[in-house]
């Protein structure tokens, strides 16, 4: 697929991470065994930044972020199709692990790793301040971003508190769709503010607020 990736020259902050290894012997004990494959995903100037808890295995694959079933429902809810959420311009990915993590025992994607948000993330939101909307997908961006202590449905209940530069959402992962299903408010209250939010930053570059 065509995107801006080639037109648009990453950061040297983007090269350093994509470079990085420091999870290699924790990797290497996991049952798949994989190496660091940092997926890198931003430029200043976007205006949209989606916060994420860590790649999934076909993202390790794949090294685009979000091109799962999860994405599929996460661009459902955002409201754009493909080609604008690979718009690098426009949209930034940022996971608070940029890896693949690997598994637990029960077959669960295992958490980011907290030297991945330690060693890089303040320096990548520096690189994207300002952003006109950023949206939390799961709770250890809710903690990070908002320094949210409390279960994910509280944080997300409480989406007006932050909206409407910021939206806590759930993980978009299948695993919630019983979730989804409890909190019928969250389909019906919240997503179309945020969809009639993204438009709005998305389509209307001269307006920040
Ligand atoms: S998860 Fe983060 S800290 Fe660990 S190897 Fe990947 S980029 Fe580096």
């Amino acid at each position: 697929m065509q995107d801006t990736a080639q037109t648009l020259a990453e950061t040297a902050l983007a090269t350093e991470i994509r470079a990085c290894r420091l999870c290699a012997e924790r990797f290497a004990a996991t049952a798949t065994a994989h190496a660091p494959r940092p997926v890198v995903w931003f430029r200043p100037g976007a205006r949209l930044l989606i916060a994420g808890q860590a790649p999934g295995a076909r993202v390790h694959e794949s090294g685009r972020p979000f091109t799962d079933p999860s994405g599929d429902r996460l661009r459902d809810w955002l409201g754009i199709d493909e080609a604008t959420f690979y718009d690098l311009s426009r949209v930034a990915v940022v996971p608070m692990g940029f890896c693949f993590p690997g598994y637990d025992n029960k077959g669960s994607d295992l958490p980011p790793p907290p030297v991945c948000g330690r060693t890089w993330h303040n320096r990548v939101m520096a690189e994207l301040a300002d952003m006109p909307l950023t949206v939390l997908v799961g709770g250890h961006a809710h903690r990070y971003h908002l320094g949210a202590r409390g279960a994910v449905t509280e944080t997300v209940a409480a989406w007006r508190d932050h909206a409407p530069r910021v939206f806590a959402l759930p993980h978009p992962s299948w695993r919630n769709t019983g979730w989804l299903k409890k909190n019928p408010w969250f389909e019906t209250d919240l997503l179309p503010v945020l969809r009639a939010r993204v438009k709005e930053v998305l389509h209307d570059p001269g307006n920040p607020d």
